[in-house]
């Protein structure tokens, strides 16, 4: 395993509100940069924006170049989207050889949220006990798992996609097609349609969290469930996977207020199924350090 202060390569993060790309060297980011993602096209477009993006990087060629992208990427490295709702436009080739198209340089691929949660482990590694679970609370909610100090991988990708497990608080069937999911209760999407719904007029989650902070009811119930639904999930967690400590990311998770809530949430369950629970401290950057940490792991298993 290398250290993170030797890491050295590329790293790209491919999300809906933007694409960074970074140059790694001896365990720094000495160059970052962000191009908005382009907004009411595919995935196509999306992938049309690495060229110019990597060609202000002057890395060597033998480095290794890590990806983190929205969406779930299965063993053949192609992308899938689980809620159809929040992802559309999908390439049906493996996206690892369209972006090596793209850029002439080979790639390993991670799901964003699961990315950032090798990064935020292993950059932290006094901070977090493993097994360790990352969520990220924001448009969805995802998640990832790192044991020892391996990240948790399946074959289908879906491993870590607690937004996908389900919750007795929700009520509905989410984009995935699965009835009463976490997401479809919990995440910022959720938090924004059950307020709109219950007002009667469009409320997006920040001034959800607004109306909580200035004491509303209604704004604090709506807020208590997504709570209660992460809560739970955490604890699930630790019951299946014997998970030691959480950090929560995403604008939700990172939302004032929010953390406090989930604690009072878990407060009511038994210790033994409590892990650890902390706000996540890497930020933005999470996702591009795992996508290497993963990228540098695998060229070393290939080189030997
Ligand atoms: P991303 O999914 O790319 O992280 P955003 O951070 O813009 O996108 O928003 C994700 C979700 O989080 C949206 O539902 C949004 O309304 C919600 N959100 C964004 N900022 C905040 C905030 N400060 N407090 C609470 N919810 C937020």
């Amino acid at each position: 395993m290398t250290p993170c202060s030797q890491l050295t390569g590329l790293a790209i993060d491919i999300g809906g509100t933007k694409i960074a790309a970074a140059q790694i060297e001896g365990g720094k980011i000495i160059k970052r940069l962000q191009t908005a993602t382009p907004k009411g096209s595919g995935f196509t477009e999306w992938l049309d924006c690495l060229p110019d993006l990597i060609s202000q990087f002057p890395a060597g060629t033998s480095v290794p170049v890590g990806v983190a992208v929205t969406g779930r990427v299965d063993a053949d490295g192609c992308l899938q989207a689980v809620n159809k709702q929040t992802m559309k436009q999908m390439p049906s080739e493996p996206l690892a050889k369209l972006i090596e198209q793209r850029i002439g340089r080979s790639v390993t691929m991670l799901n964003d949220v699961q990315a950032a949660a090798l990064g935020e482990y292993r950059l932290n590694q006094q901070r977090y006990a493993s097994p360790f679970a990352f969520i990220s609370i924001s448009t969805g909610v995802g998640g990832g798992i790192v044991a020892g100090d391996t990240l948790l991988k399946a074959p289908s990708g879906l491993q870590g996609h607690v937004g996908f497990a389900s919750s007795r608080f929700a009520t509905s069937t989410c984009g995935s097609g699965r009835f009463g999911t976490v997401e479809s209760i919990a995440s910022g999407t959720a938090i924004g349609r059950i307020a709109s719904e219950l007002r009667g007029e469009k409320t997006e989650a920040p001034a959800v969290f607004a109306a909580m902070r200035s004491g509303e009811a209604w704004a604090t119930n709506i807020v208590r469930i997504s709570a209660l639904a992460i809560a739970e999930v955490c604890s699930d967690l630790r019951a299946i996977v014997g998970v030691e400590s959480v950090a929560l990311g995403g604008s939700v998770g990172l939302a004032e207020g929010y953390l406090d809530m989930v604690l009072e949430a878990s407060a009511d369950i038994p210790e033994i199924f409590r892990p650890a629970i902390k706000p996540a401290v890497l930020g933005h950057d999470a996702g591009l350090w795992g996508a290497l940490i993963e990228a540098t792991s695998q060229k070393q298993l290939a080189d030997a």
